[in-house]
């Protein structure tokens, strides 16, 4: 028997276990795809829901992670061997339906993602199909770029949704909104932040980031806003953040997962105002993000773990303990 070369990765193998650090055989790329050796990979909300199993059609088991930073091993081609590249979460989609047919692939019942239907990043290779994949700016190190690959890029996608208004405010400070929070500043906006109750780390961290004002989500802003986006899977943040929107505005859902929202009266959605969902990402939010991270100096605040702590890092993240975004190194 030849000999297989193995890699360590951390694995789900059942919802609502611990990730298991695993040895398994580095994959191997097939037609169209690129093995990608893993420099650093991003921990976000939703590799949460894929442990915890609230997330429909997982199989298990699987190798979490969808904001892979990686160094492409052999050509492929579109990437040179050595090239360094981001895997996001929209790992491939049909090509042909109506959605794909027009520039919404982000709605592809067919596609399939990073780290949920397809093994991810938190292991020390990765496959990708290399059409998928993103250059990445320079000037970002490994860490520092990775969770510009999806608290970054849904934060932009939300942030379109949401209009041109100029009061924004973030619902959760966390990974996408303290990239968001960036981002809404340098297009002239005000960043109104919510975050849990009596969290003063959380808002004093908002305010070093430009927010023109930090509260508890229970709390309503200074002003109406125009528009707000939920970062936080809290369903009754919902009706709150209608109560904070003036006529008009939106509410813009972030997350892929929340809990329910509770009923509220009819006044609140009264006066144009509008509930919306984002889902996902298309390969031109892709490159139209990352180009504004090329030009618009973004500073990621990362803490990062080894590959083996995966289970700390997420723990930090349900408990919100961490200031900005935690990122696995292998
Ligand atoms: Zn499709
Ligand atoms: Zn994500």
């Amino acid at each position: 028997m030849g000999s297989v070369p193995l890699m360590r990765a951390m694995r789900v193998h059942a919802p609502g276990k611990p990730l298991a650090l695993d040895e398994v055989p580095v994959p191997k790329p097939g037609a169209g795809q690129v093995l990608v050796k893993v420099l650093a990979c991003g921990v976000c909300r939703t590799d949460l829901h894929v442990a915890d199993g609230d997330l429909t059609d997982c199989r298990y088991p699987v190798i979490p992670g969808h904001e892979i930073v990686g160094r492409v091993e052999q050509r492929g081609k579109r990437f040179a061997a050595g090239a360094r590249v981001g895997i996001p979460w929209l790992g491939w989609t049909c090509g042909e339906c109506e959605y794909c047919s027009s520039g919404r692939e982000n709605l592809c019942s067919r596609a399939r993602f990073t780290g949920y239907h397809l093994d991810g990043g938190f292991a020390e290779y990765a496959l990708a199909d290399e059409r998928f994949c993103l250059a990445l700016p320079e000037g970002y190190g490994d860490a520092e770029a990775a969770p510009l690959l999806c608290a970054g890029l849904i934060g932009y996608r939300s942030n379109a949704m949401a209009g041109e208004g100029k009061r924004l405010g973030l619902y959760g400070f966390g990974a996408a909104a303290h990239v968001l929070a960036q981002v809404a500043r340098t297009q002239g906006r005000e960043v109104y932040a919510f975050t849990r109750p009596g969290d003063a780390g959380a808002q004093a961290f908002a305010k070093r980031l430009g927010a023109a004002w930090a509260g508890g989500s229970d709390e309503l802003p200074p002003e109406a806003l125009d528009a707000a986006i939920l970062f936080a899977p809290v369903g009754a943040l919902v009706p709150r953040a209608l109560h904070a929107v003036k006529p008009g505005g939106c509410v813009v859902c972030g997350g892929i997962h929340m809990s329910d929202i509770p009923s509220f009266p009819y006044a609140l959605l009264w006066g144009e105002r509008r509930v919306l969902s984002v889902a996902n990402l298309t390969r031109a939010d892709g490159k139209a993000f990352l180009d504004l991270a090329a030009t618009t100096p973004i500073r990621t605040e990362v803490k990062a773990y080894p590959l083996e702590h995966a289970n700390e890092a997420l723990a930090d993240l349900r408990d919100g303990r961490l200031e900005g975004a935690a990122v696995l190194v292998p």
